[in-house]
Order: structure tokens, then C-alpha cells, then sequence
């Protein structure tokens, strides 16, 4: 019998955003997931600063975007866990709450590729779950081949296999973040109950960033 798919979305979700959404359902459908959780981290561990949004704010945020779709789940296990947190811990702690009969999936958007050899064992990672790699507007289509020599032909072949040609959505939550500070729309790149709690929280109203 075929195992179960379970699919784990990780971001800073600072705030999360239209394409986040988009992605993760046209994912769930490829891979014929039961669920996407989504599982908000602390902090990236490869970037130098915080996420502008406090962890309670970008949960609320994330409860909001996710509320109409039946398979969309949200995990606060990275926000509560003393740092530092990494995507193999995280794996390895889903799969021990689901049984040995279900597959994890990690997405992750092409723009994340070349950071992968910096994760934190990522080769264990890679045998550990399916790294599902998705399309991403502004990114080239996720290729591994440059991948061969360090991590091996097997490893690479496992995730050219996972690719998923998820649809375009040019949207960043650094370019909402900018558009915010600086007063300018964002109507088409949230949802709006997400839109509504961003304007009564006051959220990136500061000065723009990167
Ligand atoms: P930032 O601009 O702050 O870096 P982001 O928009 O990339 O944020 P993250 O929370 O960092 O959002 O993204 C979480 C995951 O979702 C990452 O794997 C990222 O590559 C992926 N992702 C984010 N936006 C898109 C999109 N529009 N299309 C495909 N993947 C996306």
C-alpha cells in the first residue's frame, strides 16, 4: 500500500503571503498530500537578522491565510523550541509523531537551493525526507546537478525526482515588507483578513529593509 504524505512547509512567513499559499496547495496536490503543515521558524538560520514580526504575530497571521483550506495545518514546534532549530530536528520529531507508514515532504522554493549545501546535514536530510523543490517567479527551474559531486548521483537523482512545477507567483514577503514601511499597496499579494490584521496590528510599519 501506498504510504501516507504528509508535507512540511517551513519560512520565516514574515508576513506569509498569497504565494506561500498558492504554492503549498498546487504542492499538495503533486505529491498527493494529506496535509501541508505550516511550521514558522524562529529565525533563518542563515540570514543575520530577527524576523521583523514577533512569533505570535506571524502565527495569528499564518491561522488567518490558512483558514479556508481543509489541508492547510500550522505547527508552532520551531517558535517554542530553544535555539538553534534545524529542518532535520524538525523532520526527525514529525516523523516520530506520525507512524512509520507516512512520508515526510519538506518544500522548499527554488530560491533556497543554493543555500542547501550550509544547512545542517543536509545529506542526512536529504535520506531522511523527499525535499520537494518548487518552482519559484524571478529563480531558474530547481536543478541539483551541481550537486553530484558533493552529495553523490543518487542523492541528486532523489531530488531531481521531487521537483514540482508549482505555478509563478512573484510575490516576496521582503517586498511586502518594503511596500509597507513605505506606504504602498499590497492588496494582491495577501489575503485579506491577513491584509486587515497587518493594519491593526501597525506590523512593518518601519523603515524598509534590504
Ligand atoms: P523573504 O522575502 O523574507 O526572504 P519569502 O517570501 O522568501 O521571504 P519565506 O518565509 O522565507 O518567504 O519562505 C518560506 C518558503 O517558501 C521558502 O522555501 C521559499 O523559497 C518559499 N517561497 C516563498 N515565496 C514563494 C513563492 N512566491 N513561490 C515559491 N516559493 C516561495
Amino acid at each position: 500500500m501506498a504510504k501516507r504524505k504528509i508535507a512540511l512547509f517551513g519560512g520565516t512567513f514574515d508576513p506569509v503571503h498569497l504565494g506561500h499559499t498558492a504554492v503549498a496547495a498546487a504542492a499538495a496536490e503533486h505529491i498527493g498530500a494529506e496535509k501541508i503543515i505550516f511550521i514558522p521558524a524562529k529565525r533563518s538560520p542563515l540570514k543575520d537578522s530577527f524576523p521583523e514580526a514577533s512569533g505570535d504575530d506571524r502565527l495569528a497571521m499564518i491561522t488567518l491565510a490558512i483558514a479556508d483550506n481543509k489541508k492547510f495545518q500550522l505547527s508552532d514546534y520551531e517558535l517554542k523550541k530553544p535555539e538553534p532549530g534545524y529542518t532535520l530536528q524538525t523532520v526527525r520529531q514529525f516523523q516520530a509523531e506520525f507512524s512509520s507508514g507516512t512520508s515526510i515532504c519538506w518544500l522548499i522554493g527554488a530560491d533556497s537551493i543554493d543555500e542547501l549545501p550550509y544547512w545542517y546535514r543536509i545529506t542526512e536530510l536529504i535520506d531522511a525526507c523527499i525535499l520537494c523543490a518548487m518552482f519559484r517567479a524571478g529563480c531558474k527551474p530547481p536543478d541539483f546537478a551541481k550537486f553530484t559531486e558533493s552529495w553523490g548521483p543518487k542523492q541528486v537523482e532523489k531530488l531531481q525526482k521531487n521537483v514540482i512545477q508549482t505555478p509563478l507567483i512573484d510575490i516576496s514577503s521582503t517586498e511586502i515588507r518594503n511596500r509597507l514601511a513605505t506606504g504602498r499597496d499590497v492588496t494582491n499579494m495577501l489575503a485579506p483578513p491577513v491584509a486587515d490584521y497587518i493594519r491593526e496590528h501597525g506590523l512593518y510599519q518601519s523603515k524598509a529593509k534590504n
